[in-house]
């Protein structure tokens, strides 16, 4: 099974805001055991939504859109779904009464535009809205020799786009699937080498086609290993996972200094506690990078002590009392 992501709406393809929802529905579906074909990102174009959405089932078993199911002028994902399946909009009373209550709940009369959020393509279903008032469209879409494709339309804004993933989105792919294969990642930390260099230290490990995969990116100094494995469960995928990192730990040695969401200000904390000390700074030409990182962390005042940030090698002589031969040698 394979699917297609669309995100929706003039602020992501004008660049003025970015699309997180892509990447965070792509990381679910990949658990799902969904391989994510496609990305699409669309403006608030009816003509072009409807071509996105026609090219995408063609292209796609499963369809995860968000955006453009606002009350508004330029909110189309309604209109676009409906156009593209050949099908009437039909207001569904229940939704109707549901989201003036919502509006009630608050001691506001229900706007007349907001009476678009409770029409639907003739034939689909509705994805509840714990959150606000614009529910999800659930539809499937005929194709001709082969099973339909399915549509599952969500609102743009993050927080209730997630929570109806989770709700309603993710149980009905998880049945589509027949919840036998999930995906998982671990990720590797390191730091203190170049890319290339830690590739030379590893066996051949991060060739295509590798089972588990490992895959290397860069941002900054920190490199990220990530493995991923596939299985009947997630224990399962992890049981795969482990002799690769094994393998990891045994070639990098202290190069690995944390995984998953580490960064290098909490491998510095650990540190420090583990040995029983204090940490103090004085940066030169950083900005005060090194003490900003360091007090980000959650209890900033047991370990690290606080910094000073000066902008000359005679700023540091006269701040600390440290001549600046000293410093031309140790750096
Ligand atoms: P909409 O459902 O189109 O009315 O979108 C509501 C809001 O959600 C937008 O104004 C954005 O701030 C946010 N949003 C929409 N699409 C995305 C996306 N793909 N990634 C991140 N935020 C988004
Ligand atoms: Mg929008």
């Amino acid at each position: 099974m394979q699917a297609e992501v669309i995100s929706i709406g003039d602020e992501l393809t004008s660049g003025q805001r970015l699309d997180t929802n892509s990447q965070w529905l792509s990381e679910r579906l990949g658990e799902l055991g969904v391989r994510v074909l496609y990305h699409s990102t669309v403006a608030d174009d009816l003509d072009a939504n409807v071509r996105v959405f026609q090219t995408a089932a063609e292209r796609a078993d499963v369809i995860v859109a968000t955006g453009g199911l606002g009350p508004t002028a330029d909110d189309l994902t309604r209109d676009a779904i409906a156009a593209m399946a050949g099908r009437p909009l039909v207001l569904n009373q229940e939704v109707l009464e549901y989201i003036r209550a919502l509006f009630a709940r608050f001691g506001r009369d229900m706007p007349e535009k907001n009476q678009v959020q409770a029409l639907f393509p003739e034939g689909s279903r509705v994805i509840p809205n714990p959150n606000g008032t614009a529910p999800g469209i659930d539809m499937d879409i005929a194709r001709t020799g082969r099973g339909p494709s399915r549509i599952f339309a969500l609102p743009g804004v993050p927080a209730e786009m997630m929570e109806m993933w989770r709700a309603t989105v993710e149980p009905a792919i998880a049945a589509l699937v027949g919840a036998s294969r999930v995906i998982r990642h671990r990720r590797i930390k390191c730091f203190g080498v170049g890319e290339s260099h830690l590739e030379q230290m590893l066996p051949d490990i991060i060739r295509r086609g590798r089972d588990p995969s490992v895959g290397i990116t860069v941002s900054g100094a920190v490199i990220t290993l990530r493995i991923t494995a596939a299985g009947a469960s997630p224990d399962d995928c992890l049981a795969a996972m482990a002799p690769t990192i094994a393998t990891i730990h045994e070639c990098l040695g202290d190069i690995v200094y944390g995984e998953e969401e580490d960064e290098l200000e909490h491998a510095v904390h650990r540190l420090l506690a583990e040995k029983q000390l204090t940490l103090a700074s004085a940066e030169w030409g950083t900005g005060g990078l090194i003490a900003q990182e360091l007090s980000s962390l959650d209890q900033p005042q047991q370990r690290f002590l606080g910094g000073v940030v000066v902008t000359s090698a005679a700023a540091i002589e006269s701040a600390l009392g440290v001549p600046p031969h000293l410093l031309e040698q140790h750096g």
